[in-house]
């Protein structure tokens, strides 16, 4: 059973590698992102409520990512494994992660770093061309990142949990990389 939880900053590869090594695995790839863009595009009232904190590159209140997240694991799908991309991104959506999971009886979840440098992130996010990729907005999500997310490196290392993968190399290096590491 494979539970894996990637992390690292905005543009290192995360959304890219997640969602071929799910494919690979046959479990669902879940994208509070892409579950939150596409909520934006249906006008829900979640998506109401969290684009203006998307287009500003803030991140949107942990209440609104928190049930979301917790009402996908329920799904019959999620029993068989997942993998989490774009979530926890904080300290208190970490530890509301671990007792959704106990409470669930999913336990055993790793989590990949996928690591790189700025300029490499940087330039992969002007590149994209997302809605959300300007300059100004890309800049604000770095910060984000280095000030909310990046603690959670720690917080996992600590648990034991944390694998590392190099994110600056081509993305079939990154994948060969990532199916050695999970394969431990
Ligand atoms: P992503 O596609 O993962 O880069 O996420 C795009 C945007 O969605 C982020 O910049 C946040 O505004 C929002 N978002 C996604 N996941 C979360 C989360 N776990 N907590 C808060 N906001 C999130």
């Amino acid at each position: 059973m494979t539970r894996l939880i990637f992390l690292g900053p905005p543009g290192a590869g995360k959304g890219t590698q997640a969602q071929t090594l799910a494919a690979f695995l046959q479990i669902p790839h879940i994208s509070t992102g892409d579950i939150l863009r596409q909520a934006i595009q249906e006008k829900t009232d979640l998506g109401k409520k969290a684009q203006s904190f998307m287009d500003q590159g803030e991140l949107v209140p942990d209440k609104l990512v928190e049930d979301m997240v917790e009402e996908r694991l329920k799904k019959s799908d999620a029993q068989t494994g997942w993998i989490l991309d774009g979530f926890p991104r904080k300290v208190t959506q970490a530890e509301f992660l671990a007792k959704l999971l106990n409470s669930l009886g999913q336990g055993g979840e790793q989590v990949v770093n996928l690591d790189a440098p700025d300029e490499t992130v940087i330039t992969r996010l002007l590149g994209r061309g997302r809605k959300d990729d300007t300059e100004e907005v890309i800049r604000r999500r770095l910060e984000v990142y280095r000030d909310d997310t990046a603690p959670l490196i720690n917080y996992y290392s600590d648990r034991q949990k944390l694998l590392t993968v190099n994110g600056n190399q081509s993305q079939e290096e990154v994948f060969t990389d990532l199916k050695n590491i999970i394969a431990g």
